[in-house]
């Protein structure tokens, strides 16, 4: 396949891409290397949660560069320590390990599951996920994943993950065994199309598999680090999960991820978990940089706040157009549309002049909106009008 820019050609085609490039990123912009700037409601798909270079995360960097970047993984570092100390002091898990992306942490939280049911339950290594669910690209993740058609890409499957539906407490019950270990899902099924889980159905499922001692695994990869408007989302259901994974925002950009996990499920031995790049204190001294941030005053409050906002502007455009479903928490939302002309809008959005709007569909008839922890009302604003005149185009 041919890359849309031509001198991209070294690049693996994996998916199709606009034909711009892109050279600065300032909060909720973007600019190409043609000067052109964009409004991005898409910020790596929910990673940047400061925006686009935050003077903040960019002197964390300078600084942590300057000093140590990776004594490697055999090697306590301080960052890392701050870090690891600083998430527990905000959830209800006592004992991280750091890993460099949303599915590397799901692998060590399948992993720890399956070692809880090597030596507690007599070798019972079944998780428990969700029809529709998203997991990462990895092999076990992919087999955790719920995605229609991904049980035959790259077939076999990692065994172990029989498939339940969202917010149907009945079809978690049915398929528990002498060999599940634990029930894993995400708060809000991002790629799905921001479907929360119902808080009574978090609740249900958390007494549920108290009840049968089976882990609670929340993936918070997506819904974590202040993007519905809490710390992490499981405080919505004021639930106390097992083991939680965070990715995306929790670098604000820079790659970074955590396995989470409370005291009583740490049983991984020497040898078990590691890898070269893991708990390396330049992502850590990101990680701390974006926290510093949430965990300032009124920070996460003013997050729900914008997120109010968006879901009020959101549900105006869609009754003025007459459009689908307005849902999701705090910075997460989605817009249904009554057609599957979500890439056409997205196109059409971000091809506009002379200043560009990103947009995401991870859904034919869906967009979703992931915009920077700090966006503004004004720029909330600006991605409606700008969001009106596509759909009218795309029409
Ligand atoms: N889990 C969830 C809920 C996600 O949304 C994603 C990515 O979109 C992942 C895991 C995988 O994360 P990564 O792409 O960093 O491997």
């Amino acid at each position: 396949m041919q890359q849309s820019v031509p001198r991209a050609k070294s690049l693996m085609w994996i998916n199709e891409r606009p034909d711009f490039v892109f050279v600065r990123g300032d909060g909720s912009w973007l600019i190409d290397e043609r000067g052109k700037r964009y409004l991005d409601f898409v910020q790596g798909w929910a990673v940047n949660s400061l925006g686009h270079s935050h003077p903040a995360l960019v002197r964390a960097l300078a600084e942590q560069a300057a000093l140590l970047i990776n004594p490697g993984p055999a090697y306590f570092n301080e960052p890392s320590i701050v870090l690891a100390s600083r998430l527990t002091a905000n959830s209800v898990f006592d004992r991280v390990f750091f890993a460099n992306s949303g599915a590397e942490a799901n692998e060590g939280a399948i992993k720890l599951a399956r070692k809880g049911g090597q030596v507690n339950k007599g070798g019972a290594f079944e998780i428990i996920t969700f029809e529709h669910g998203f997991h990462g690209r990895t092999l076990a993740t992919m087999s955790a994943t719920g995605k229609p058609g991904w049980d035959v890409r790259f077939a076999p499957q990692v065994p172990g993950f029989p498939k339940a539906r969202l917010n149907d407490l009945a079809s978690v019950e049915a398929l528990i065994g002498k060999n599940t270990v634990a029930v894993m899902l995400e708060p809000v099924q991002g790629e799905a199309g921001v479907i929360p889980a119902e808080r009574e159905f978090m609740r249900a499922l958390r007494a549920l598999t108290r009840q049968h001692q089976l882990l609670l695994i929340v993936d918070e990869v997506q819904t974590g680090v202040g993007r519905t408007g809490k710390l992490f989302a499981y405080e919505h259901a004021d639930i106390e999960p097992d083991i939680m994974t965070l990715g995306k925002g929790l670098g604000g950009g820079v790659p970074l991820a955590a396995l989470l996990a409370r005291e009583a499920c740490c049983c991984f031995v020497a040898g078990d978990q590691g890898g070269t790049f893991c708990g390396n204190p330049l992502a850590a001294s990101a990680g701390v940089a974006v926290l510093d941030i949430l965990l300032g005053p009124g920070f996460l409050a003013e997050v729900a706040r914008k997120g109010d906002y968006l879901t009020s502007k959101l549900t105006a455009l869609s009754a003025e157009l007459g459009l689908g479903e307005v849902r999701g928490t705090g910075l997460l939302q989605a817009l249904v549309l009554p057609t599957d002309s979500s890439a056409k809008i997205v196109t059409s959005a971000e091809r506009r002049s002379p200043v560009g709007l990103l947009l995401n569909a991870p859904r034919p008839n869906l967009l979703r909106f992931m915009p920077a922890l700090t966006v503004s009302t004004d720029e909330i604003d600006s991605m409606i009008a700008w969001l009106r005149e596509s759909l009218r185009d795309a029409r």
